[in-house]
């Protein structure tokens, strides 16, 4: 039995759109693995966007940046949409999920694209293509382009108006993803692949210099490799079963992985976790979320798939929870629905009956229940 001191402890902020449906699946699998499993967990629900906004004035008030700050690990749902756009452009940029990301620096975050045999036929690439896809996208995301100043839109005074943001790297932050990313490919196929626009861009010169460096001093067992982003783009749809791990920066990171999402069949499938500093006590605060956006067209309705969001949990019970047992267990239980035939309305095929949500949902839990 766990006591209260050694339960790992998990905010739970299911955020906008359709990040507050998919979560409240995982919540209710967390939950089982607690009650079922023994699994040494606390979940602390916490608001994020416009609701917290009208209370309080905040996009993430003082008691969610409580939970933050206790937890072990954050389950987050999704942000944006039409309800981020109602609230004024000084709050979010007070606080978002951008900020919250770089509050806790979460500089990597690991991105597993996995092609399901059971889904092959969801997907618009053909099965022999998708054959052995199983590659991880490490997409550096505490700087780049998205954080980078000088940044703005001003107008000329000639009258035409500049938009302008700025792409920077320092040697510390490639250090740092590169290193993370090492050493997951050594623990995996022993591949890297690090993909910039060195052809064109002074950052993407520097990142690769220095990915190299590291390379040699570092890891010199494990086999790199670079690739021009646009290139990327190609080939993980061409021929994606190449790739091992991938390393990129904050905005190729972000745009990779949705092409790379045709080959999992759907958006809805991708998770991710990403991780910040080991602290003095060796914590390293984690936060698992969908790939996906707050999907503003079927927000609401019932239909989004959770999948995203409940395949992020097998990486938190192995990467935070150390529960690999517990992290087979779903994925096994996760295999099999899909192997049964259920899908959401973004993987069924034209002519069967798609399941909601909740009812995916539900089927995980059956799954799980009938292994327990
Ligand atoms: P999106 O990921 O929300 O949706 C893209 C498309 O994929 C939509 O057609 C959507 O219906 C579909 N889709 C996404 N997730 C799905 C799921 N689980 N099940 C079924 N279909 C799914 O991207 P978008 O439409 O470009 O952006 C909408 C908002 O989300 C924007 O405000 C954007 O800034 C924000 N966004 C947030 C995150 C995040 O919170 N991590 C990530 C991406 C986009």
């Amino acid at each position: 039995m766990s006591s209260v001191t050694n339960l790992n402890k998990i905010a739970v902020i299911g955020g906008e759109g359709i990040g507050v449906e998919v979560t409240a699946q995982s919540r209710r699998i967390l939950s089982w693995f607690a009650e079922n499993r023994g699994t040494p967990i606390r979940l602390r629900d916490a608001e994020y966007g416009k609701v917290p906004y009208l209370r309080s004035g905040e996009v993430i008030p003082a008691d969610t940046w409580d939970a933050i700050r206790e937890s072990d690990a954050i389950l987050f749902g999704a942000s944006g949409g039409p309800e981020t756009e109602e609230v004024p452009t000084a709050a979010r940029n007070r606080d978002s999920l951008l900020s919250l990301r770089r509050k806790l620096d979460l500089y990597a975050n690991v991105r597993p694209i996995y092609a399901h045999p059971e889904l092959h036929a969801a997907s618009p690439l053909k099965s022999r293509v998708l054959q052995g896809v199983d590659f991880i996208i490490v997409r550096e995301l505490s700087s780049g382009i998205y954080f980078g100043e000088p940044r703005g839109i001003e107008t000329l005074p000639d009258g035409r108006r500049r938009g302008f943001n700025t792409q920077s790297y320092t040697t510390d932050q490639v250090h740092r993803v590169a290193r993370f990313s090492f050493e997951l490919a050594r623990r995996r196929r022993g591949r890297l692949c690090s993909v910039d626009k060195a052809n064109v861009l002074e950052t993407s010169v520097m990142w690769r210099e220095e990915v190299t460096a590291i390379h040699r001093s570092e890891f010199p067992d494990v086999e790199l490799s670079h690739m021009y982003v646009d290139n990327a783009a190609m080939q993980v749809v061409r021929a994606p079963s190449q790739f091992d791990v991938i390393v990129t920066c904050n905005i190729f990171g972000d745009i990779l992985s949705d092409c790379a999402a045709v080959a999992a069949g759907s958006l809805g499938m991708l998770p991710s976790a990403s991780f910040g500093p080991v602290d003095q006590h060796g914590r390293q605060k984690a936060l698992y979320e969908p790939v996906h956006g707050s999907a503003p067209d079927i927000a609401g309705k019932g239909i989004a798939n959770p999948l995203g969001s409940i395949q992020s949990l097998p990486l938190m019970l192995r990467l935070t929870l150390h529960r690999p047992d517990d992290a087979a267990l779903l994925e096994t239980a996760i295999a099999a629905v899909l192997a049964g035939g259920l899908r959401t309305a973004d993987l069924v095929e034209p002519g069967k009956t798609p399941v909601s949500t909740e009812q995916m949902g539900d089927a995980v839990l059956q799954a799980l229940a009938a292994r327990a």
